[in-house]
């Protein structure tokens, strides 16, 4: 069974059982400043299983694409991607453990025709917040899973959230396929590096709701959350303990393998072709989104991995450009990629051309770069503050200056990536990102704060089309707990007078004390009736519909997933700070609450 073929079969077997399909979401989230990517499919669904009402109902199932920097570190194994698949499944208070493990089971031992024999499950262990979750274990042994094949682990391996401080949460159970049966011990090891026993799914049940007392009451209706990693899944159903060896991946070997004149089966070449494959497919789909190599936030990740694909490609002896060679196998896969993420074919030009400026601006400095962390290394001061120095003389990220050390057995202080992030911050804004803690693959809480600025976001797009006209769409907005920043379409920069009356309008809806309401309605149905929609074409068949003021003349109504305010007064004044030009045709407003 081929990727197209599990993930057809998957999204089929959930739909024959009440679940209805949804789009997947982009990359990089709309709502949550917290972090830079989609990092699991249940991101985009947060405020849902916080309580809000789905448009779509209460029995979900997608497919997503995922990105997890906090993985980066792992690729060059065999079953860790920076980009990958997620198949996801939910029961927004709807069904709960017994349904949803015996789906599970259901799934992989007669659709996927998986040995039953092969299936290892882990389950919460229990401590003082939560007892064992006997009731997982119990469903598994009755669907015919012996106790010797369900292990026990404490919260570090089999627990989910809180997103933020408080909220749902609870414990999971994961699913690992054992790959090689015919050893005869057991000695199970969650997540083990050597790759006998993969997990390839994860059930996610949130029945307790941690409060600001850090207790953990049962929630009354609870949720389901899974997700199954495609890659990894495809590689069981084929027999392979390395995904690389899927058809997955298999054309992006291959093109590596001509570049580099270089064989994956020779074992030397093996964690490069992997790691060069990985960051490639990666940085595709992350420039498909629009985002472009810099010095921050998204665009520093997508550096990372074009830079650090170079230092690869050179480890296998290749000095002539590979970046755009590889990503173009990735473009030209049209069964798992091109014909699936439009996306793709539409940046195509951009796609390559990123992947091949980044590459010359690299190389430019790569052989200088290598001859300078050598000689500190010799000379013994390979410090955070003189990598730093590397890193603005040469654009050399911290992880390619970390493995040279590690490649020369330099032992690196315990204090060099503070030392690191200290003397950057004098320099750049990238330590802004870094402290921030955004590299890390994590979930807005939601907060107070977020939800007024993100209704906020509307009675701007109202007000700018109230004074420059109806050309006006949004075209981006983000949120931190600090400001929100709203990009929008317009040629012109604006006068002051134009600031200040877009300002007025948006204090005047707050004083009104207007109502936010909520309705849903079919797609087609919500453009009809005047909602505005942000992006084009990727909506579900039923979508929420936000509406400020009057229902029949309200202010602004748009399509929307929220968090929102009930009442625009719940908002409080708001101030522009500044505007900004964003690229051709395109504007940036950044507004704070007043204090
Ligand atoms: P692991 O312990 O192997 O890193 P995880 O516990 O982090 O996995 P979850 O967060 O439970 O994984 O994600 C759900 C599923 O997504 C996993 O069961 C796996 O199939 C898949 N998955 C997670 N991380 C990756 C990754 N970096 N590359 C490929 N698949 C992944
Ligand atoms: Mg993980």
């Amino acid at each position: 069974m081929d990727a197209s073929q599990l993930k057809q079969q998957y999204v089929n077997f959930f739909v024959d059982r009440g679940h209805l399909e949804i789009p997947s979401a982009s990359l990089i989230p709309e709502n949550d400043s917290t972090t830079l990517f989609i990092s699991a499919g249940m991101h985009s669904l947060v405020p849902f299983l916080l309580g809000q009402k789905h448009p779509s109902g209460t029995r979900l199932v997608d497919v997503q694409p995922c990105i997890r920097t906090s993985d980066i570190d792992e690729v060059g194994d065999a079953f860790h991607h920076t980009f990958f698949e997620m198949l996801g499944n939910w029961s927004l208070g709807d069904y709960f453990k017994k349904e949803s493990i015996s789906y599970s089971f259901e799934f992989l031992t007669r659709i996927l025709k998986i040995n039953p024999n092969h299936i290892h499950v882990t389950c919460f262990t229990g401590d003082t917040d939560a007892p064992k979750d006997d009731q997982s274990a119990q469903i598994w042994q009755k669907l015919g899973i012996p106790s010797n094949r369900i292990h026990f682990l404490p919260k570090a391996n089999n627990w989910w959230g809180p997103a933020g401080a408080t909220g749902p949460c609870g414990p999971d159970t994961e699913i690992f396929i054992d790959t090689q049966p015919q050893l005869s011990s057991v000695d199970f090891v969650a997540g083990c590096r050597q790759g006998r026993y993969v997990e390839v799914w994860n059930n996610v049940f949130m029945q307790f709701n941690k409060t600001s007392q850090a207790t953990f009451k049962l929630l009354k209706k609870p949720n389901v959350d899974t997700g199954m990693g495609v890659e990894r899944t495809v590689a069981v159903l084929n027999g392979f303990t390395d995904d690389y060896l899927t058809d997955i991946w298999q054309p992006i070997i291959k093109s590596i393998e001509t570049a580099t004149k270089t064989s994956y089966q020779d074992e030397s070449a093996q964690i490069p072709i992997r790691i060069i494959a990985d960051h490639i497919r990666a940085a595709v789909f992350i420039l498909s989104e629009g985002v472009e190599p810099s010095n921050k936030e998204a665009g520093y990740v997508l550096r990372r991995l074009i830079r650090r694909t170079v230092r690869q490609a050179k480890l296998l002896g290749v000095n002539i450009n590979i970046c755009k060679l590889v990503g173009l196998s990735v473009l030209d896969n049209q069964a798992n990629y091109a014909g699936i993420y439009p996306q793709l074919a539409k940046n195509k030009k951009f796609i390559l051309d990123s992947l091949d400026l980044e590459e010359n601006k690299f190389r430019r400095t790569l052989d200088k770069g290598l001859r300078q962390i050598a000689k500190l290394i010799k000379a013994g001061n390979l410090t955070g503050i003189t990598a730093s120095s590397i890193y603005q003389s040469f654009g050399f990220p911290l992880e390619i200056i970390q493995e040279e050390a590690k490649k020369a057995n330099y032992l690196l202080k315990s204090d060099f990536v503070k030392k690191f992030d200290k003397s950057m911050q004098e320099h750049k804004q990238l330590s802004k990102t870094l402290s921030a803690g955004k590299f890390k693959s994590g979930l807005a809480d939601n907060s107070e704060i977020i939800t007024k600025y993100h209704t906020a976001t509307h009675l701007f797009h109202s007000a700018l089309r109230q004074v420059l006209g109806d050309h006006i769409h949004q075209a981006g907005s983000n949120i931190t707990q600090d400001r929100l920043r709203f990009d929008f379409t317009h040629p012109d920069q604006l006068t002051k007078d134009q600031i200040v009356q877009i300002e007025e309008i948006v204090n005047q809806y707050v004083d009104k004390k207007l109502p936010v309401s909520r309705q849903e309605m079919v797609y087609q149905q919500a453009i009809d009736s005047g909602a505005l929609a942000f992006f084009a074409g990727k909506y579900p068949d039923t979508v929420s519909v936000y509406t400020i003021g009057k229902l029949d003349n309200p202010v602004s109504k748009e399509i929307c997933t929220g968090p929102h305010v009930a009442n625009t007064a719940d908002i409080g004044h708001i101030d522009i700070l500044k505007q900004e030009s964003v690229g051709s045709g395109k504007r940036r407003l950044y507004a704070k609450l007043r204090n």
